[in-house]
């Protein structure tokens, strides 16, 4: 038989790590023959994308390569989704951050104009050109980490100009730096200074003018809001976000991150993609998402960032089955690029298995940014974004913690990081 030449072949994983069968609709209740595991596996790659997956022997009979990598002893995945971060800001806030140390919380910050408002005045002084060059190197980290798409809101513009701004920021990077950026407009992140007394005029600028704006240039997939106590309400969120909806942006909410508000039965209402953190959603507002199988992002890095020893119940979502996604909410109030270490936190501090914290970093998280069809899992047609781990099995990823097991990523089938050559492109 003639072997058929490709661009790359993947060979001998000690697991390849498929999770086939999840393309169309999200693990609810993931079990580990979800994660399709083929021993002593192979991979076939040609034009950026995947042609075959299967047994290292029957790949070898039907493929060739010039380039050939030997992934013996290793585990072979899919990249990891970040599904939620805000990657694109200016500044640091670690003062503040050692102020929480010693016990000031957090609205009690954002009340004196520290927190989100800090990083807004940073960001709008910041030109296009430096926060490119600052997100670039974020993304550089994220992707030697294992990220290969990462999901990213504005907000910290919080004027019409400065968040166009951000999301060109986000369209640039997409297109430059090898990980793939997906942009959601979340100009309802927080009510800049000079709106205080006015809430309201400040979502009518969001609804009548930012919103049109982001749709009509084609700068956001996402329309996100911060509902919360003090933040904004529910009738607030519900009017921003159906504005979204009516011009083409999917809606996104963070939802019960600090006290319960009703933002994950608001989701289930709008039939969100996601409703992200959960802190204090109620069983009857995890059972509206299951419903409507509306992803719960969780965000265990916040939580520990925010020191308040409160996890999101993701027993009770996973139980009355909310497929649940992991991200890192990457920010400056939790600055954290790994999805690593996400897992590493999700088996201690929300009890999740293996298969569930892989699949939420994987196909779900793909899923909570409408971007399965293309990434998530090892298959025919796919993205051949891939992790090659410097491990034997999937249950060392995050049981080992605190290192990068990252040995090699390859990004639309070409090696983007090379451990050997001391983790740089
Ligand atoms: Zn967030």
């Amino acid at each position: 038989m003639v072997r058929k030449k490709v661009d790359l072949l993947i060979e001998n994983a000690a697991e390849l790590i498929t999770i086939k069968g999840a393309t169309q609709r999200p693990c609810c209740r993931p079990q580990p023959r979800d994660l399709g595991i083929i021993r002593h596996g192979s991979i076939a790659i040609n034009d950026g994308l995947i042609v075959q997956t299967g047994r290292a022997e029957e790949l070898k009979s039907r493929f060739r390569s010039e380039e050939v990598i030997d992934a013996t002893g290793k585990v072979v995945m899919p990249g990891f989704v970040d599904p939620h971060t805000h990657l694109v800001f200016s500044g640091s806030r670690e003062d503040e951050f050692h102020m929480r140390v010693e016990g000031a919380a957090y609205m009690e910050i954002l009340a004196k104009g520290g927190g989100i408002l800090k990083t807004v005045d940073a960001t709008r002084k910041a030109s296009k050109e430096m926060l490119l060059g600052r997100c670039a190197k974020a993304l550089d980290v994220m992707l030697h980490h294992g990220t290969t798409t990462v999901e990213s809101k504005s907000g910290y513009g919080l004027s019409t100009e400065s968040e166009v701004k951000c999301l060109e920021v986000m369209k640039q990077l997409d297109r430059s730096h090898p990980v793939d950026v997906v942009p959601t407009f979340m100009g309802a992140h927080a009510t800049p200074l000079d709106y205080r007394d006015n809430e309201d005029e400040y979502v009518d600028l969001i609804v009548n003018e930012m919103i049109p704006k982001v749709a009509e240039n084609g700068l956001a997939d996402f329309c996100d809001v911060f509902c919360e106590e003090g933040v904004f309400s529910i009738a607030q969120s519900r009017r921003i976000l159906r504005c979204g909806l009516e011009h083409g942006l999917s809606a996104k909410i963070h939802a019960d991150e600090m006290t319960w508000l009703g933002g994950a039965e608001l989701a289930a209402e709008l039939q969100a993609t996601s409703a992200d953190h959960l802190l204090f959603t109620s069983d009857k507002g995890f059972k509206a998402m299951a419903q409507q199988r509306i992803l719960g992002i969780l965000l265990p890095l916040a939580s520990f960032s925010l020191m308040t020893n409160h996890y999101a119940n993701a027993r009770m979502a996973i139980a009355v089955g909310v497929p649940v996604a992991l991200g890192t909410d990457y920010n400056p109030s939790c600055w954290a690029e790994d999805q690593q270490t996400t897992i590493a936190f999700a088996y201690r501090m929300l009890r999740m298995t293996p298969s569930e914290a892989i699949l939420a970093t994987t196909i779900n998280a793909a899923h909570a940014i409408d971007r399965a069809q293309s990434i998530g899992s090892l298959e025919r047609g796919k993205k051949a974004d891939i992790l090659i781990l410097g491990i034997p099995s999937h249950k060392l990823l995050g049981y080992r913690f605190g290192v990068n097991l990252v040995a090699k990523v390859i990004k639309d089938g070409q090696v983007v990081v090379d451990e050997r050559e001391g983790n740089h492109k």
